[in-house]
């Protein structure tokens, strides 16, 4: 039971840091996309104003 808890406390965990930018720190679900995009985790729109894209 306790390692049950532990892995749901987990999963919450990551599920709560996944949508969040690390810029502006606003909850956004092409965060997500970016992350596995760019590997920053940021919103669309601070990608853009950033232009973290090498390409
Ligand atoms: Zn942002």
């Amino acid at each position: 039971m306790t390692k049950e808890y532990d892995r749901e406390l987990n999963t919450n965990l990551e599920t709560d840091l996944n949508d969040v930018c690390e810029e502006c720190k606003k909850e956004d679900k092409s965060v997500t996309q970016n992350l596995f995009l760019t590997g920053f985790k940021i919103c669309e729109s601070c990608r853009t104003s950033k232009t973290v894209f090498p390409f």
